[in-house]
């Protein structure tokens, strides 16, 4: 079996056709789009934020099934966490993927299932779109984000 088949064996291919946290939230929420246009792949995330804490997280769009498996695990993960826990945990992520020490010991638990998308290059920023789209939320950004400028 090709890394290929092997990454999108498991669970990129269950989160991609059967997505846990697909779809939108109610308002308020913080709502950002992201896109990534070496591969196409779209997506605005909602996230509902009380307290400094991400209550719910949904994502809509479309893209490969790495960007949507991204997302859903980023979705799954997010809940409970603090705005401060959110942003430690993309910075970890977005290490992971491409290939750089992480920056604390944190567990990433079910991410990991997108570790071997760093042997793919063209890949890397499919992965961390969501990501990326999630800092800008936090940011407070306007306007839709990619990945591009930051290589
Ligand atoms: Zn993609």
């Amino acid at each position: 079996m090709s890394l290929m088949e092997q990454i999108y064996k498991t669970v990129i291919l269950e989160r991609s056709r059967t997505p846990r946290h697909r779809g939108t939230l109610a308002d308020p929420a913080v709502r950002q789009e992201g896109v990534n246009p070496s591969c196409g792949d779209e997506l605005t995330l909602a996230l509902r934020i009380e307290d400094g804490v991400v209550r719910d997280a949904k994502f809509e769009g479309h893209g490969c099934a790495i960007s949507a498996a991204s997302a859903d695990l980023m979705a799954d993960a997010l809940h409970g966490k603090t705005t401060a826990e959110a942003r430690t945990l993309a910075t970890a992520f977005k290490a992971m993927i491409r290939g750089e020490p992480l920056p604390t010991d944190l567990d990433l638990g079910e991410l990991t299932a997108l570790e071997g998308v760093r042997h793919l290059h063209a890949r890397v920023k499919c992965a961390t779109l969501p990501w990326t789209t999630l800092e800008a939320a936090l940011d407070g950004a306007t306007g839709p984000v990619s990945d591009e400028s930051a290589g």
